[in-house]
């Protein structure tokens, strides 16, 4: 298959930094694949310590001198709007990039184009919205809480969805006044090369925004143990996030880590089984499996099991495969080789582990490309590999269980604990095994449907710290105490005794 190169395509990348389209100083750069031919279509510039230097100095300068951090909400929120209406007027071109770089489905690429844009609309409400806490002592005290904008924040991003997950740092750090360095993911710099232009035309401030591109090991690391950078946003692995954790440690710096996941959902028989199918079979395959929240084990009572197997599979086995600009594509082709060969490895460790009802490999006739067909293994134990660790493709394990018990057990089997999704008509069973759910994150009925006021986050090894709402403003921000006396304060007089 060729891929369809859409018009204009750069061949070059660089970073951004002051306000300006700049090289790596070394004249390092690196090679960035189509997913399709994997062939290099791209060169972007690598980012060692040195231009980290130079981004830190710029936003930096942009925090101390600049106008950004001291402006009020609404003239924050002005320019915030107005880069949202520039992602959202540009959505189409944002989705095609993406899906040349990544190998998402348009259709899908377009839905996370728009979100990129509610993001911004969603931070710009926020601040407008937003008050501190006073605290009163009638008589004696008034106590406030004086929120600023902590300084420089740096930006760690991956692959899977690349704009849509900048955007959800971008908006709240600039939101909350920082300055920001942003380091995408090397697999994926093409869409956020697009960041400059629109945040220049919504008129952010030179040294606000700054991009680095490069590798996690030299960019991402000289981000993380950069003195003038007392805050790093991540998303990615969790074997990552431990080594930025411990990078960062030394420094004490404030850390919000969006990590990895394999996140069950749990099918009890009173189900409504259509609804559950389709939605399980959404969370786990759409964006290519590449989904931090997919529900990617599937737990199902006995008395439904080999029924929901039987169908899930039979769906499974029509998913369509093929050219991720076609609209009609409903799972691409997976971002890089190497991941390709992470995931395909998982499927022939399956065969040992699970019973194969669909998929199993490549699908037939997509023999060049990342492509890899839906894949179902059934009768997988929690003891088995593909049940246990993040395969971050289109793969599912089907398991079954007797009892409430087991479920819950099976569902907190695993190291993660990013999201659980629950399909039953049982009210009460949903809440209490919602509460009892080793997850970040729980949805009844449904598969993941974002309210952006709610916490974003998991447990265990998923994750440190919440974003969502007014928490992803209070990571990026202090929280002063001010306390103010309003009369004479009782003194205990040191010294003043003869
Ligand atoms: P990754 O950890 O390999 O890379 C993520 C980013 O970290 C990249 O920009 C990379 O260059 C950088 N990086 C790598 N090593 C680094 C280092 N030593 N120091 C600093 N930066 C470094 O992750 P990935 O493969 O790009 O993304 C897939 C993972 O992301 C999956 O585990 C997925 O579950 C997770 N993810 C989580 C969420 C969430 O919200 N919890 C969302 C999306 C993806």
């Amino acid at each position: 298959m060729e891929s369809r190169r859409p018009d204009g395509l750069p061949d070059r990348l660089r970073h951004y930094i002051g306000g300006e389209l700049v090289d790596s100083l070394s004249g390092a750069t690196f090679e960035v694949l189509d997913p399709i031919t994997n062939q290099p279509y791209l060169t972007a510039a690598a980012g060692r310590a040195e231009d980290v230097d130079r981004a830190v100095a710029a936003a930096r300068a942009a925090f101390t001198d600049g106008p950004w951090p001291g402006m009020v909400p609404r003239q924050r929120a002005a320019i915030l709007t107005k880069i949202a209406d520039l992602v959202a007027a540009q959505d189409q071109r944002l989705a095609e990039l993406e899906t040349y770089d990544t190998g998402l489905p348009i259709t899908q690429a377009l839905g996370q184009a728009q979100r990129a844009a509610e993001n911004f609309r969603f931070f710009a409400d926020l601040i407008v919205a937003q008050s501190d806490d006073t605290f009163q002592v009638p008589g004696r005290q008034l106590n406030y809480v004086h929120r600023k904008p902590v300084g420089v924040a740096g930006l760690i991003t991956p692959w899977n969805t690349p704009f849509m997950l900048e955007s959800w740092k971008l908006a709240p750090a600039l939101a909350a006044g920082c300055t920001v360095i942003l380091k995408p993911a090397e697999f994926t710099p093409l869409s956020a090369g697009l960041w400059a232009e629109i945040f220049t035309e919504a008129g952010v401030p030179h040294g606000v925004f700054n991009l680095v591109n490069g590798l996690g090991e030299e960019a991402g690391d000289a981000l993380v143990t950069h003195p003038d950078v007392p805050l790093i946003s991540f998303t990615g692995e969790s074997a990552t996030g431990q080594t930025i954790f411990s990078r960062a440690a030394p420094r004490l710096k404030g850390l919000s880590m969006e990590l990895g996941g394999k996140s069950p959902a749990v099918v009890f028989a009173d189900a409504d089984l259509d609804a559950a199918i389709d939605s399980t079979l959404f969370g786990v395959f759409s964006l290519n499996g590449e989904r931090c929240t997919a529900g990617s084990r599937i737990l199902i009572e006995r008395t439904v099991y080999d029924e929901f197997c039987t169908r899930y599979a039979e769906r499974a086995g029509k998913i369509i495969v093929g050219d991720p600009t076609d609209p009609a594509t409903e799972v691409g082709t997976l971002v890089h080789p190497e991941h390709c060969a992470k995931v395909l490895g998982f499927i022939e460790q399956g065969r040992s582990e699970g019973r194969l009802l669909a998929g199993g490999g490549r699908p037939p006739g997509l023999e060049q490309g990342n492509f890899v067909a839906p894949t179902v293994f059934a009768d997988v134990g929690p003891e088995a590999k593909i049940f246990t660790e993040e395969i971050f493709g289109p793969v599912v394990t089907l398991t079954p269980f007797d009892t409430e018990e087991e479920a819950l057990t099976l569902a907190n089997a695993v190291r993660y604990g990013l999201a659980a999704y629950l399909w039953t008509r049982d009210l009460e069973r949903g809440h209490t095994f919602a509460h009892r759910v080793e997850a970040g994150m729980v949805w009844l009925n449904s598969h993941n449907v974002r309210d952006l006021r709610t916490p974003f986050g998991g447990i265990k090894a998923s994750g440190l710290g919440q974003e969502g709402g007014y928490r992803s403003l209070d990571f990026y921000s202090h929280q002063q105490a001010v306390h103010v006396s309003l009369g004479p304060v009782h003194t205990p007089r040191f010294g003043a005794r003869s």
